[in-house]
């Protein structure tokens, strides 16, 4: 069983995934860790992110591992557990155009395809072009909405206290540029699930998707 769930950022994504991966007893893929973890690593190592070829030439390098248990999800570079640095605002205003580079998107998706691959059980895979360009054939495909002010007050309440409107504003600018570039932007698969968050709970949004999954 593989469980394609995309969507912007605020949608509720993280949370969904884990929960239906848990309650289904899938594995859990979180592939904008993924993206964040490899920007981190270009930030850390002087590399210049207005610069798409210097980013091209070090795609290959940092050794990225994902750990997919739902319950417990991790993300590391070159044996280093970077599961906070990533979150940072700095890294979070960098990884669009980290994830705009062709040569890091196919490195990435090749490493989320062999973790898919290689899911006992299955696993349940969030991100922005899963369902189009990673898993083109998953079982289920959501795509997951949610007004921007939405959004923006679910993402500053993570934050603990961050301002609505400049968090609405960033969010706002990271999902244009990641679905305005040209290799697999973020975008909804046709034969995909649209589910709007706005007026649902988390546990609604879950309750939801368990059942696509189980129909
Ligand atoms: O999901 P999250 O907000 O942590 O993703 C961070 C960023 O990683 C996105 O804004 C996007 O630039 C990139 N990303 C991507 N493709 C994915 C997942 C994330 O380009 N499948």
């Amino acid at each position: 069983m593989i469980v394609a769930i995309d969507g912007p950022a605020g949608t509720g994504k993280s949370s969904t995934s884990k929960a239906v991966a848990a309650q289904l007893g899938l594995s859990y893929l979180d592939t904008g860790a993924q993206y964040r973890a490899i920007t981190w690593w270009m930030v850390n190592n002087g590399i210049d992110i207005d610069d798409p070829a210097a980013i091209a030439a070090a795609a290959g390098k940092p050794e990225i591992v994902s750990g997919t248990d739902p319950q417990a999800p991790t993300i590391s570079v070159d044996g280093v557990d970077v599961a906070g640095p990533i979150r940072t605002q700095e890294v979070s205003a960098k990884v669009s155009a980290v994830s705009a580079v062709p040569e890091v998107r196919a490195r990435i998706t090749e490493l989320q395809r062999s973790i898919a691959a290689s899911a006992a059980n299955g696993v349940v895979v969030e991100g922005r072009d899963i369902g189009t360009t990673v898993l083109p054939d998953a079982d289920l495909k959501i795509f997951l909405t949610a007004s921007p002010e939405a959004r923006a007050a679910r993402r500053s309440g993570e934050l603990k206290g961050a301002d609505v409107h400049s968090t609405r504003e960033a969010l706002i600018k990271r999902d244009a540029a990641d679905s305005s570039r040209k290799t697999s932007p973020l975008a909804k698969a046709d034969d995909a699930v649209e589910v709007d968050t706005t007026e649902l709970t988390l546990a609604q949004v879950i309750e939801c998707v368990v059942t696509l999954v189980e129909e």
